[in-house]
């Protein structure tokens, strides 16, 4: 199993200021810093704890404190706050070696000012609004990748958007160490699944490299009885399943075929300490049947997924999933398949052959057996369910050779107008926004692909951090999305992302 991405993990909270002030008046910034870092962590709105760390006041000490977050393994990110002047020129070491997320909180220890009693004391001791003014500047003229979240710590928003940074934080981090197997290599011919895997690691973080199937496949063949007879039971037990898949039932054997496969490839992946993997069913080796189920459950259990050796949108599923962790919701591999055109009506089905995550619904799957035409192999037992209705968003990765662009469209998850018996694959079905007609267009000029990370676990603005965060490109298709306006965006972007790269 993969562990909980925010055990160990936390975020460190800097407070900048100087020597100028006196004792009396540091002792009162460092009483104050801490309360608000308290507020933070007794509110129960943000994934991981802060940890308070001490008043930064020189040059030496801000260059220590930078290194010291980086190296720390627990820390994924640094919040700083000026709640008292604190000249920027000592900051131009420091966040120069900075390597770690920064988020700057521009607030204040009080909400309301005491207008009767405001005096100069009051004045100097609470001067973000132009502490932290210094600090922005020398953060834009150093280049430096920030979020900047303004308001007071009793604010909600203010917590949310602290709450998003720190889980785009720690997915940032869990793709720094990620490793994801690849069984088998990219499928024939395919242009939109295949990418420089050595640049994403660059970019992105992740170890993508390639095993050979039959090396999964013997690790199904060896896989331990008791596990297999485990994963059985719990199919047994957490599914509806067809009468012909239960105890006695004439296609039993493929079910224990396929809780064999489950166990092994879980094997595999835990012994090599993978938290993703991509298949492709072009090259299946010595397996019997294109893992469907088995998939569908490590997706379930926070693995990342794609299919036919998509391992950029195994990628986007993984980081979602860390994103996204203890939300309500899920993440899933997703395809755009075909269309409702009806006017007024419009829509997008979306399906995989199989591998689609459970997590995309409340319901109870139900658990069958079907041909399929294509894989040249025994039928695979697969989850069927339809996904929840609400709000979604699915996600791309493409590759533009010069850079990596992340293709985004708000979508609502609504439901196919009529049951569908003979589809036998799990679906969602979604309006896309602001139409299907604008979003399907500026999908295709975006070049991003049929292949996405269908998540109702994250948010647009958390996919736009983690594109801040990692200097990448996003383009977002939303309400206010008109094609023209899009058309320049993508113009704009072209120029703007071979600048910023250089030569
Ligand atoms: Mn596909």
């Amino acid at each position: 199993m993969l562990n909980n991405p925010f055990d160990g993990r936390e975020i460190w909270f800097y407070t900048g200021t100087q020597d100028l002030y006196g004792d009396e008046t540091l002792a009162e910034v460092e009483q104050q810093s801490k309360a608000i870092v308290q507020q933070l962590n007794e509110s129960t709105d943000i994934a991981l704890p802060i940890v308070w760390k001490p008043l930064l006041k020189d040059r030496d000490g801000i260059r220590t404190a930078m290194l010291e977050a980086n190296y720390a393994d627990s820390c994924v990110g640094v919040i700083t706050w000026m709640h008292t002047f604190s000249p920027a020129k000592m900051w131009i070491s420091g966040l120069s070696s900075l390597d770690k997320p920064l988020l700057h909180l521009h607030t204040q220890a009080n909400v309301s000012l005491p207008w009767e009693s405001i005096d100069m004391d009051f004045m100097n001791l609470n001067q973000a609004a132009h502490g932290d003014r210094e600090f922005g500047y020398i953060c834009t003229r150093l280049g430096v990748n920030r979020a900047v979240v303004v308001g007071h710590v009793s604010s909600l928003d203010v917590r949310t958007q602290i709450d998003s940074w720190a889980r785009v934080a720690t997915g940032r981090q869990e793709l720094r160490t990620m490793k994801l197997a690849r069984f088998g290599d990219n499928m024939r011919n395919v242009a939109v699944t295949e990418g420089d895997k050595t640049e994403a690691e660059l970019q992105f973080g992740p170890a993508v490299n390639t095993w050979s199937v039959n090396d999964l496949a013997e690790a199904v063949e060896n896989a331990d009885p008791d596990a297999v007879a485990s994963i059985l039971r719990s199919y047994d037990e957490d599914y509806e399943v067809a009468p012909e898949l239960r105890k006695g039932g004439a296609k039993r054997e493929s079910l224990k075929y396929a809780a064999k496969l489950e166990a092994g490839m879980r094997h595999f992946l835990e012994e090599g300490e993978f938290s993703g993997f991509t298949t492709n069913f072009e090259d299946l080796g010595g397996l019997r049947q294109l893992p469907g189920l088995a998939v569908q459950r490590l997706m379930a259990d926070g693995y990342g997924f794609g299919a036919e050796g998509d391992w950029k949108t195994a990628i986007l599923v993984r980081l979602a999933k860390v994103i996204g962790f203890g939300r309500p919701g899920g993440a899933s591999l997703m395809e755009d398949y075909t269309y409702e055109f009806g006017e007024g009506r419009e829509k997008i089905l979306g399906a995989h052959m199989l591998e689609v995550c459970p997590s995309l619904t409340k319901k109870i799957p139900s658990l069958e057996i079907h041909p399929l035409g294509i894989g040249d192999r025994e039928d695979p037992v697969r989850l069927k369910f339809d996904a929840d209705p609400g709000e979604a968003l699915v996600v791309a990765l493409t590759d533009m050779r010069d850079r990596f662009r992340i293709t985004a469209n708000q979508v609502t998850i609504v439901g196919p107008d009529a049951p569908m018996p003979n589809l036998p694959v799990a679906s969602a079905v979604w309006t896309p926004k602001p139409d299907l007609a604008t979003s399907a267009a500026c999908w295709i000029y975006a070049g991003a692909a049929h292949h996405t990370c269908m998540t109702t676990n994250t948010t647009p603005e958390e996919w736009a951090l983690f594109a801040q965060m990692t200097g990448n490109e996003l383009v977002m298709i939303d309400d206010t999305t008109t094609k023209n306006g899009f058309l320049h965006q993508l113009e704009w972007n072209n120029a703007f992302f071979r600048l910023a790269r250089g030569v």
